[in-house]
């Protein structure tokens, strides 16, 4: 049998991405353009423009880079949820298009899924516990049952939608995290130097690590296995505005705080489900030292960590397209009529039942 090549489109966010994978899980592709603004959040209107706009040239470019005609893809994979509605719409638009203009069979997937899925494709992780720290999103997933079951999750926003937030009240622009990680890692360079001074170690009678900046105190809210970055956003943003802490400081702690968070909760799943591996996903997974607190973490108790290459972490259309493959060979073959090919704007990762596993 000829190998079958999946086009997946992501549309969930601020992501018009296409990925083409085979059914043997060969990268053929994984290109994207995202919706970006100077000031303020994501305006619907906008970025359902921004996605049309755009579409044809992704589709081009990622099937040139693919060196594959449209008449070779063998299966059409759509993000169909969770998401915002006017980006969702334009991804299922396009998959509907392509469908039923080349007579191509059309399956929709779960975002959140599809992230742990491309994580378990380019790693060698096998049964992972997945913390998924992306900007609307803020859960931890693992499979149980014939479903990938939320074991943990924010109670209110998602941590890259806090950090960007914060970032934006302070001045940093959009996307925030990777500024804050910025002005976080020189802090802690700085201070490090700062305190390598002989002094400090004649003083250090209680073997004090005088290499660890001191920590501005910051709401730590961990409810059970969620978390939630209200409060904590609003304190940040109080300390801010008294000025009487500079940026640099308030973005170190707010990282060593609110990853702290996610680590505490990703070690409690990994001990309640008796897994033994950790897979990062989600755009704020990029970030270094999220990356190190979770090694450290998995090091201390013997679990192994894997984390995919931020290409992957951030929206791609490459682990719909993946995870399009494994719905539609696990699944008998079966795809959904064109007509039937709705969004989930609020469907939830335990809705869906993994026919894959
Ligand atoms: P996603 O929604 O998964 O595409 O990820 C987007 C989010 O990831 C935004 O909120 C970004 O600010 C955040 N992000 C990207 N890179 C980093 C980084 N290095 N550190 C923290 N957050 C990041
Ligand atoms: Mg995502």
């Amino acid at each position: 049998m000829k190998e079958l090549i999946c086009l997946g489109i992501e549309t969930t966010a601020h992501t018009f991405g296409i990925g083409i994978v085979t059914s043997k899980g060969k990268v053929l592709a994984n290109y994207k353009k995202a919706y970006t603004t100077e000031k303020g959040g994501i305006i619907p209107y906008h970025l359902f423009e921004h996605h049309t706009n755009v579409a044809t040239e992704v589709l081009e470019d990622a099937l040139k880079i693919a060196g594959v005609k449209i008449q070779d893809i063998g299966l059409i994979s759509y993000s169909n949820a969770p998401g915002l509605g006017n980006a969702l719409r334009v991804g299922a638009f396009v998959a509907r298009y392509l469908a039923g203009k080349y007579k191509i069979p059309l399956v929709g997937v779960n975002h959140c899924i599809a992230h742990l899925e491309i994580g378990r494709l380019l790693t060698n992780a096998k049964d992972p516990v997945l913390l998924y720290a992306s900007g609307a999103n803020t859960q931890i997933i693992a499979y149980e049952g014939k479903k990938y079951r939320i074991f943990g999750e924010t109670l209110d926003i998602g941590v890259g939608n806090f950090l960007d937030s914060f970032a934006r009240h302070i001045g940093l622009g959009f996307p925030g995290g990777p500024k804050i990680e910025e002005l976080a890692r020189k802090y802690a360079e700085n201070e490090k130097n700062k305190n390598i001074n002989i002094d400090n170690y004649k003083e250090d009678k209680n073997n004090i690590n005088h290499n660890v900046p001191d920590l501005i105190d910051l709401p730590y809210s961990v409810k059970g296995m969620d978390v939630a970055f209200g409060g904590l956003l609003t304190n940040l943003k109080q300390k801010f505005d008294s000025d009487k802490f500079s940026k640099e400081e308030l973005c170190y702690s707010v990282q060593e705080t609110v990853f702290a968070m996610l680590v505490e909760v990703s070690e409690r799943a990994i001990a309640h489900t008796g897994k033994n591996e950790l897979l990062l996903g989600g755009g704020v997974a990029c970030n270094k030292r999220l990356q190190e607190m979770c090694r450290i973490m998995c090091e201390e108790r013997g679990a192994k960590f894997f984390v995919p290459a931020n290409d992957v972490l951030v929206d791609n259309g490459l682990m719909i397209a993946w995870n399009g493959i494994l719905a539609f060979k696990n699944n008998g073959y079966k795809c959904i009529k064109i007509e039937n090919a709705d969004i989930k704007p609020y469907e939830r990762t335990d809705e869906v039942v993994v026919k894959w596993r």
